[in-house]
């Protein structure tokens, strides 16, 4: 295992040797977020008078206020500001946090935005880690890779109950504000799209390739955030792919866009299907906000966001699922998504599009609900958004599928499924 330690100024070692290490639950020290506190990240531009390049300040209590296995809930907020910075190159910086602090010995972090995941171990605590080390890291790895973008960057760390649950509505409205930036663009009249590859380091053979209406898995990179990357560094990774020859226009497979992943993921997936989760599906790495599977008795699929914790008709939980199907490889029947990408037009369009969802958890429903009601509209079921069973009417096929027959939800009538 080769260890490089940069120049980071924290008291545990630090590199991409320890990108993929998991805090277990007994060595935490400190947990944050994965769905048992509040928890967001951002990055947004700020004026140069108003950011003290470096200064990290921890709002609330730290490490040393609380006692061994604890859980807080957190904000990360970053300000950057330059004159190259581009409120476009928020998400961008925004979704580094993910591998930056993962590179820090003994501290896991996974997800991002409002469901991100942050364990400290014991074993970074006894060497001296504290949240403060959090906004060191970030500010030194930001001015090494992104230094050419801004100028000044300062960290805020809130901890305080109060204050961080006045900044999740802030940052949600941030994330909506961005992932609607891209409505209206189609896959159709864009000849690009852009590779993603950054996960590449947990899912070795993963590439995301993000199309104007395939937002990607993570829910934090969309075709415009891949584009401005690529602005920022163009031998990065993410790199424009020609889509080339249209081979199926239906289950969206391109030629250009098969050639580039065959290569990206070393051989290892020869052909992907943009919008299908039956066939050839997409490559799933662990970061994924939605994980989609078939139901073959429902004639239609289901949906599971991270933060739901309980069984699903599919027979796994999230945890399961994202374990199974969260290395890289394609897997027939399953597919990572992200949760704005079920109102996208495109969404398994090549299965019989949104008609077929049948089952989601109830907090996802009421999360998209004002999209999902509108494309509802589009497809021609104003009411699809209450055809869709939740585990309110149960948590396997044999208990939606009386549900679903009571509505006459879409999915029952359609071509099976399963071809
Ligand atoms: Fe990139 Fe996909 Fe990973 Fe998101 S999930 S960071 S789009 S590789
Ligand atoms: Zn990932």
């Amino acid at each position: 295992l080769k260890v490089t330690i940069t120049e980071v100024p924290v008291p545990v070692a630090y590199g991409p040797a320890f990108e993929g290490e998991r805090v277990r639950k007994d060595d935490v020290y400190l947990e944050c977020g994965g769905g048992k506190t509040p928890c967001v990240e951002l990055v947004r531009i700020a004026d140069m008078d108003k950011v003290e390049d470096g200064k990290v300040e921890v709002i609330g209590p730290d490490i040393k206020d609380v006692q061994p296995g604890s859980r807080l809930p957190l904000a990360v907020v970053v300000e950057v500001a330059g004159r190259r910075m581009q409120e476009d190159y928020e998400p961008i910086l925004e979704r580094q946090i993910h591998h930056l602090v993962n590179y820090a010995q003994g501290v896991m972090h996974i997800g991002q935005r409002d469901i991100a995941w942050y364990r400290i171990g014991k074993a970074a605590v006894e060497k001296g880690f504290t949240l403060e080390h959090i906004g060191k890291i970030l500010h030194a790895k930001f001015h090494q890779d992104f230094g050419a973008i801004f100028d000044k960057c300062q960290v805020k760390i809130y901890t305080d109950e109060a204050k961080v649950k006045e900044w999740v509505p802030v940052a949600q409205k941030v994330y909506k504000e961005r992932d609607e930036r891209i409505e209206g663009m189609t896959d159709e009249t864009t000849e690009t799209y852009y590779s993603c590859i950054l996960c590449q380091s947990f899912a070795p053979t993963h590439v995301c390739v993000v199309s104007p209406e395939r937002t990607g898995l993570c829910g934090a990179y969309n075709w415009l955030d891949c584009k401005a990357s690529h602005e920022i560094n163009p031998t990065g990774p993410n790199q424009p792919v020609n889509k080339g020859e249209c081979l199926d226009p239906k289950l969206g497979n391109w030629k250009g866009v098969n050639e580039f992943v065959e290569m990206a993921s070393r051989g290892a997936v020869k052909s992907v299907n943009f919008y299908s989760v039956v066939y050839d599906p997409m490559t799933t790495c662990g970061c994924c906000e939605c994980i989609a599977a078939v139901l073959p008795m429902c004639n239609g699929i289901m949906t599971v966001n991270r933060e739901y914790m309980g069984m699903t008709p599919c027979g796994m939980k999230f945890t399961t699922l994202a374990g199974t199907i969260g290395g890289g490889l394609v897997t027939p029947g399953f597919v990572g998504h992200a949760k704005y990408n079920i109102t996208q037009r495109k969404f398994i369009v090549g299965d019989g599009g949104i008609k077929r969802m049948v089952w989601m958890p109830k907090m996802l429903k009421e999360e998209i609900r004002e999209r999902l009601i509108r494309r509802g509209e589009e497809v021609g079921v104003p009411n699809l958004v209450d055809m869709i069973a939740t585990e309110e009417q149960g948590v396997t096929e044999d208990e939606i599928l009386p549900f679903l027959q009571e509505v006459g939800h879409p999915a029952l009538s359609m071509e099976p499924i399963l071809g």
